[in-house]
């Protein structure tokens, strides 16, 4: 399965991939924000799974949610944001736009695998 991370920071990049590959995921690409994230796509094509950070310079995860959507680019993978983001109007405008879960950081791996499991159910 191929899963992509979204996020300007390297860190939370090599964590989440980490955990995505210890799950399964043999192939996990990264962009740095919404442009690079359409880049990435064009690159590599598709993914089962994107997490998505929301705040990132470019192109918000927000951003990049609507026009993954809109565009029909990404119409198979499961859209789970990644975010410190916590009020639940945040929650609400990312699900609207087109996310199918959302998580909250910090997070645990076994948070993270859950999420996707019903993103991916209800996808
Ligand atoms: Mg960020």
């Amino acid at each position: 399965m191929r899963a992509m991370v979204v996020d300007d920071s390297k860190a939370m990049r090599a964590v989440l991939g980490r955990m995505l590959r210890s799950c399964g995921y043999d192939e996990v690409f990264e962009a740095t924000n919404g442009v690079d994230a359409f880049r990435a796509i064009r690159d590599h094509g598709s993914p089962d799974v994107v997490l998505v950070d929301w705040n990132m310079p470019e192109m918000s995860g927000i951003e990049f949610v609507r026009r993954a959507r809109s565009s029909g680019l990404i119409d198979d993978a499961s859209l789970v944001m990644v975010t410190s983001e916590s009020s639940i109007e945040k929650v609400m405008e990312a699900l609207e736009s087109g996310a199918d879960e959302y998580l909250m950081k910090p997070f645990t791996q076994d948070a993270l695998l859950e999420k996707i499991e019903l993103a991916r159910s209800r996808h």
